[in-house]
């Protein structure tokens, strides 16, 4: 952390390392001088460094003339509707949303319920690292509100973007897998409230993460597709950390990525709203341009990231994206990633057509996409980038964010630096199992060799 505080989503650090409790307080500090000393909210996830980085946050804040509102444990999206629903002036989330748990950070979100543009991070940063910011006089210390839990506000916020009846009637039974974050306190309660029948899984709220990871990938489903099957119920569905994510897995077991959960969203979508736009990042299927295309609809393509897609979406007026990660954002309550809006559409949409998810998904075209990880020192990873632009032959190449390459048979590959790790991911897909393996395989070769390179060259 040389001169920038903010990576893709936010601020991240290990707590104690790069995250210590001083840092914290100067950088809320900084960020209540960026929100002018105004009225910001503050929430934190379950992990265990949260109760002492939100009061260390609070403080800072305070101390740069903020009045407070704390609503303690809370999901990122239901911070960010409290944040706008309340008319703060911004909102400091301490979370690290997927990260392992001895990782905390920060998200900042704008009065918009939206994080904050990049822009704006630079202006804390400037803040931050050019001499500090407005500290108070003992007259004008801010003050500090606990808010009771605005759950019940947020569950009905989220209740009128669906027809609760119709999913009273289908007598829907789901799983919740909390991922012991705090998603497996707020989605239960949400989709009990429109009659759905919950059961849950890993869903005390635990900061050692003890079940699996807290990023939701299909990998570690295993015990969630096991209490689907058990209980014969028509969904399940798995959050990160804070629960902005929701990965589904339908009635026999199956795991889905987010971009096929979100392919039957469009869909739902734009059979009501023929000719829409719908956002989705580099990384996404092909599937959603061909639900897009079958509705008459336009995708619109943007770098990877969160905050990206919700600002894209206000741009282009567009009131449905969606992350091949398990990121919704459903516009018309708040072009944010929400898990338990997700969930609700989900419930919804097995409701209307009366038929199984697995039958709903397996209409889908399908379309086999193979992820990859590997290593790479940060400082090398322009140069690594720069040579793979340059190796990489296709027909089309995008370099909207890392290189994507679309091969004839709308195969494809996407290289892009990780923004949170020292990691360079791979994703390619196929109409085949063993196309995405093999270029996969070749793309991984072509990275590892370039990374070997690089790093050499760079440690010399
Ligand atoms: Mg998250």
């Amino acid at each position: 952390m040389v001169d920038r505080l903010f990576g893709t989503n936010g601020i991240r650090g290990v707590y104690n390392e790069e995250l210590t409790p001083e840092f914290m307080f100067k950088v809320a500090a900084s960020i209540g001088s960026f929100f002018k000393g105004g009225r910001v909210l503050i929430a934190r996830d379950g992990r265990n460094s949260g109760p002492i980085l939100s009061m260390v946050a609070a403080a800072g804040l305070m101390d740069a003339g903020c009045r407070v509102y704390d609503i303690g444990l809370s999901t990122t999206p239901m911070a960010q509707y409290t944040t706008k629903a309340m008319d703060m002036d911004g909102g400091v989330m301490i979370t690290a949303s997927h990260n392992p748990p001895q990782y905390n950070g920060v998200k900042v979100i704008d009065r918009d319920g939206i994080e904050i543009t990049r822009e704006k991070e630079v202006e804390i940063e400037n803040i931050y690292f050019g001499g500090g910011w407005q500290r108070s006089t003992w007259e004008n210390i801010g003050l500090k509100v606990n808010r009771p839990s605005v759950l019940e506000e947020y569950k009905d916020a989220l209740k009128k973007h669906v027809d609760v009846k119709v999913i009273e009637e289908r007598k829907i039974k789901a799983v919740v897998d909390g991922g012991n974050g705090v998603g497996g306190w707020v989605t239960p309660y949400i989709l009990k409230e429109v009659g759905v029948k919950v059961y849950t899984i890993n869903s005390n709220i635990d900061g050692h993460f003890p079940a699996r990871k807290p990023e939701p990938t299909l990998d570690v489903l295993d015990s969630l597709s096991q209490m689907v099957l058990n209980v014969g119920a028509d969904f399940g569905v798995a959050h990160d950390g804070d629960a902005d994510r929701a990965i589904f897995v339908d009635d026999k077991g199956r795991g889905h990525w987010g971009d096929r959960s979100f392919a039957l969203i469009e869909e739902y979508y734009l059979r009501r709203h023929l000719g829409e736009t719908v956002v989705t990042p580099i990384s996404s299927s092909m599937l959603v341009e061909h639900i897009a295309r079958k509705y008459e609809g336009h995708v619109h393509w943007t770098k990877v990231g969160s905050t990206t897609v919700s600002r894209v979406m206000v741009e282009v007026n567009a009131e449905l994206g969606g992350e091949e990660n398990g990121g919704i954002f459903y516009g018309p309550h708040l072009p944010v990633r929400d898990g338990a809006m997700a969930s609700l559409l989900i419930s919804e949409i097995i409701a209307e057509s009366g038929e199984r998810l697995s039958t709903l998904l397996d209409k889908l075209p399908r379309y086999y996409t193979v992820k990859r990880k590997i290593e790479c020192p940060n400082q090398a990873k322009e140069e690594v980038l720069e040579k793979i632009e340059k190796e990489v032959s296709a027909p089309r190449v995008e370099t909207i964010d890392g290189v994507k390459a679309w091969f004839k048979d709308e195969s494809w590959v996407l290289i892009r630096p990780s923004g949170t790790e020292p990691i360079f991911r791979i994703f390619s897909e196929a109409k085949s199992e063993e196309e995405a393996e093999r270029i996969a395989d070749a793309y991984t070769r072509i990275v590892d060799e370039a990374v070997k390179k690089i790093s050499r060259k760079t440690t010399c």
